[in-house]
């Protein structure tokens, strides 16, 4: 759980839109904007977390990566569950999906609110205003080949 006060994203909004705007893993750097852990926190840890923003190789943002699901064997090249592992196996072939952001439990949801709102929002427009195109048309073909 983040701490009560959390990243305002509108103060934040020029670097959240620099963050989503590149094909590179956004989780770290929307980590690094957050509060981190709040005191309530339930995870048993020998650390102090309170207020960190540090990555807890909890792996939670590989395993919603799609470009890792669909490319198995990315992971074999990294026995780390972490957001370092994360910018190596994926650096600049990411989909930039923001999954990741939003699996991380070191993301304030405001800040996941922000993603949802704007960056998901518009990717599904995107999508809908190329329904029917061929493009979607080979994009229901592979996945009825999965
Ligand atoms: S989860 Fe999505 S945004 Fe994150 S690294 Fe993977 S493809 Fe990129
Ligand atoms: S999801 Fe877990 S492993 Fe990934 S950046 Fe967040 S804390 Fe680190």
């Amino acid at each position: 759980m983040p701490t009560r006060v959390q990243t305002d994203p509108i103060k934040v909004r020029r670097i959240l839109r620099i963050i989503f705007s590149q094909s590179r893993p956004p989780v770290a750097r929307c980590r690094l904007l957050s509060s981190g852990m709040g005191p309530a926190h339930m995870l048993k840890v020998d650390e102090e977390i309170v207020g960190s923003k540090a990555c807890l190789g909890c792996g939670n943002c590989m395993d919603a990566c799609p470009l890792l699901a669909r490319e198995p064997q990315r992971r074999l090249r990294s026995d780390v569950r972490s957001s370092m592992a994360l910018e190596t196996l994926v650096a600049e072939d990411c989909d930039r999906c923001g999954n990741c952001a939003l699996a991380c439990p070191q993301v304030d949801p405001t800040i996941k609110h922000y993603l949802v709102q704007t960056h998901l929002a518009e990717g599904m427009a995107e999508l809908l205003a190329r329904a029917g195109t061929e493009e979607i048309y080979a994009l229901d073909l592979m996945l009825s080949l999965n």
